[in-house]
């Protein structure tokens, strides 16, 4: 028994990222032209990086050079840290003209979970690609797919970004299928976990929680389904997370959904489509996060393009009215003072490698009028915190981990250079550009 004890104390806590041993194992020194010092929102000139054992050690305009490091010359980029997408679905991707239920319904019996796993490795590389170290994967991943993903992440076997996983949603009947017959409803289980009051609801934080979930995703409401989580409920989910010390991400896309998650005192709302002033108001004040998860013009048009199968293009009123609903309440918030992150909730086939598709909500946000600089802290140290990870991950600073991205331009004058990712580093081992 005393064997056993000593055994878990020795042992990292369960679903911790502690698992992050860098293959690249020699120290390195990493010169940057330019440097994104997310704690300030500024970017500096000529600075050196002191990498060792997957954490940055030194940051300065000289480090030590220890003997043997390895140098890796950036003076010709702009260094970041590693990029944070804090609301994907790796093992969910939906063809445009499918439809949540049909796609949700073919990915559970006919794609199947261990392809479906297979698929998220693939997929999980294109983050990585992207320039993306860290996502936060919210479910539509069957029963804890994610968790065996990130799993295979953390102990090397697979290239990806780190994970930080919820397992299936916690949503009421029917999950995000709408149309389901009476005496089919089960299937719905199969993606989400189904509630049907407060104390079951608390139940299923600690099957999430043990079966490797670090944070909870719950819908508030369950669009495109009709249902939706009761302020007791949600009230019941949050008390067990906390017990548990893991966060709330909440689905909710009207106002009322809105305002029953932050009012229960959720972390995040994802989405937030339409929102009243009060509810942001509220959101500030309990100190909840929006995770706005838009798309940028781009997007919409190879989206529309998709999904009309050859018929005439969007017109430019159409693409117009949509970005500006958008815009409104995404500078609705930030005038509100809600903390901003990025989530892209990319889980659209559109014919593009799906880390760069998820990349491109930083041109929504950069279009809606947010800086440049803004836009980079939604994506790293805005994120980190909504993450629990503050200090660790979204900054280049002495203790964190060695996550780090460089672009060729400068993201300040011309934001497309984000798209030109030209090295990555994921806890001190190299990518792209080796
Ligand atoms: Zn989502």
């Amino acid at each position: 028994m005393r064997a056993l004890l000593l055994a878990a104390a020795l042992a990292a806590p369960t679903g911790s990222l502690a698992a992050q041993t860098p293959r690249d194992t020699t120290a390195a020194v990493i010169r940057a032209g330019r440097l994104f010092d997310s704690e300030t929102g500024t970017f500096g000139a000529g600075r050196e990086i002191l990498v060792r054992a997957g954490r940055i050690v030194a940051v300065g305009d000289k480090v030590d050079h220890p003997a043997g490091a390895r140098l890796i010359d950036l003076s010709r980029y702009t260094v970041m840290p590693g990029l944070i997408d804090a609301h994907t679905h790796l093992l969910y991707l939906e063809g445009v003209t499918g439809g949540l239920t049909m796609e949700g319904v073919k990915a559970l019996v006919n794609e199947g979970l261990p392809l479906r796993t297979l698929h998220g490795a693939a997929r999980a590389r294109t983050f990585l690609e992207a320039g993306i170290t860290t996502v936060r994967d919210l479910g539509n991943s069957g029963r804890f797919g994610d968790v065996a993903l990130r799993d295979a992440i953390e102990d090397g076997s697979v290239d990806g970004p780190r994970m930080i996983v919820s397992g299936p949603g916690l949503s009421s009947v029917g999950g995000q299928f709408p149309g389901l017959k009476p005496g089919y409803e089960a299937i719905a289980g199969d993606e989400y976990q189904i509630v049907h009051n407060a104390a079951e609801a608390a139940d299923l934080v600690r099957q999430n929680v043990t079966f490797g979930a670090q944070v909870i995703k719950i819908y508030s409401n369950n669009t495109p389904n009709v249902g939706f989580l009761s302020s007791d409920e949600i009230r019941a989910i949050v008390a067990a997370a906390r017990i548990h010390g893991v966060k709330v991400a909440a689905h909710a896309t009207d106002d009322a959904a809105v305002y029953r998650a932050a009012d229960a005192g959720v972390n995040s709302i994802e989405h937030a489509y339409r929102v009243a002033d009060s509810t942001l108001a509220l959101m500030a004040r309990n100190g909840v996060t929006l995770v706005p998860t838009d798309i940028d013009s781009v997007t919409l048009v190879q989206y529309m393009t998709i999904s009309n199968r050859g018929g005439p293009p969007p017109t430019p009123d159409q693409i117009q009215r949509f970005m500006a609903s958008q815009r409104d309440r995404l500078m609705r918030a930030v005038k509100a003072g809600v903390t901003i992150t990025a989530g892209s909730d990319n889980y659209l086939d559109l014919h593009w490698p799906q880390g760069s598709a998820a990349r491109r909500n930083l041109f929504a946000y950069r279009a809606a009028g947010m800086t440049a600089a803004q836009v980079l802290q939604a994506a790293t140290i805005n994120d980190a915190r909504l993450l629990g990870m503050e200090g660790r991950l979204g900054v280049i600073k002495a203790g964190a981990w060695a996550d780090l991205v460089a672009v060729d331009g400068d993201p300040e004058r011309d934001f497309g250079a984000i798209e030109r990712v030209r090295f990555v580093m994921k806890a001190g081992t190299v990518y792209v550009g080796r």
